[in-house]
């Protein structure tokens, strides 16, 4: 069986950032517990080695104690969360990746210009959720088409600013802005679109490559949305695909009549584990 790897693959700057200014606090404060609001990043495996050195994750900002250090993931957080870190007088540190800062830029700048705002993503996903928390009474999170026509009714303003999740598939984003034209309203984009490169750069490589072997493999955890969207990417070329948290998991698949397959992985996934499939597909098949 031939393997090939898209280019580029894996851990991105926002997580690599994210996980330098994890392990710095860590290696500056030994000793003291670490208190991570939310998962730093969407991989099971960096989680864990964090938590070994110390890091504690929560999902409330009142389970950290008063006067503690809190990090905040590289996904953002809603303006209420900062605050109530302040009152409970926290130590911040911010892993929040400049990408996702910049949306959360746009969606105050545009919340004093715009009646409206719609914001391109996933639902409940750690950093929608932060960046509808700028401006709640505005921002409407669209996903589906039927989003799209649950706005239209509850509006009467047509003058419509829109913003993305960074890590939604440039399809999605596509359909949902043409469904937002096609009900009436008047469309505005950001000059540069919030899609990060890194999301854009991996969804290309793999588009490239499903269009040249028989199946791809993600390796990538399953609560990571730019993972998930590059099994999806490489499944709208016509190419089977597979999302797999570790590389054991390629023993549990049905890899029979596979002459070439494609390797790549998620943003926030070590290229470490990448090495490691490498190593076992040699040793399996
Ligand atoms: S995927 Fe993009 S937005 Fe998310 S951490 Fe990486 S660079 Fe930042």
């Amino acid at each position: 069986m031939k393997v090939a790897i898209a280019e580029p693959h894996g851990m991105c700057t926002g997580v690599a950032r994210a996980l330098e200014i994890a392990h710095r606090t860590l290696d500056e404060h030994p000793g003291e517990t670490l208190w991570c609001f939310h998962e730093l990043v969407h991989n099971e495996h960096v989680v864990a080695e964090l938590q070994q050195r110390g890091a504690v994750f929560v999902y409330e900002i009142e389970a950290i104690p008063h006067g503690a250090r809190v990090l905040f993931s590289a996904h953002g957080i809603s303006p209420a969360v900062r605050e109530a870190a302040l009152a409970r007088n926290l130590d911040v540190v911010d892993a929040t990746c400049p990408f996702v800062a910049k949306v959360h830029a746009e969606a105050k700048r545009y919340a004093a210009d715009f009646f409206n705002i719609a914001l391109i993503g996933h639902k409940g996903h750690d950093e929608v959720v932060g960046i509808l928390g700028e401006a709640p009474t505005q921002i409407t999170v669209i996903e589906t088409a039927d989003d799209v026509k649950a706005l239209q009714q509850s509006t009467s303003e047509r003058r419509l600013m829109v913003l993305s999740q960074t890590t939604i598939s440039e399809a999605m984003y596509e359909a949902r802005v043409a469904d937002l034209k096609a009900a009436g309203f008047e469309v505005e984009e950001p000059k540069a679109l919030d899609i990060c490169y890194a999301t854009r750069e991996r969804q290309q490589a793999v588009r490239t490559l499903a269009q040249h072997v028989d199946c791809v493999l993600v390796l990538g955890s399953r609560n990571s949305s730019n993972s998930k969207r590059l099994v999806e990417v490489a499944e709208r070329e016509g190419c089977r695909a597979h999302l797999i948290a570790a590389p054991d998991e390629i023993d549990a698949l049905d890899l029979q009549g596979v002459q070439s397959l494609g390797l790549t992985s998620g943003a926030s996934t070590p290229e470490a584990l990448l090495e490691a499939l490498c190593q076992r597909l040699e040793a399996t098949v």
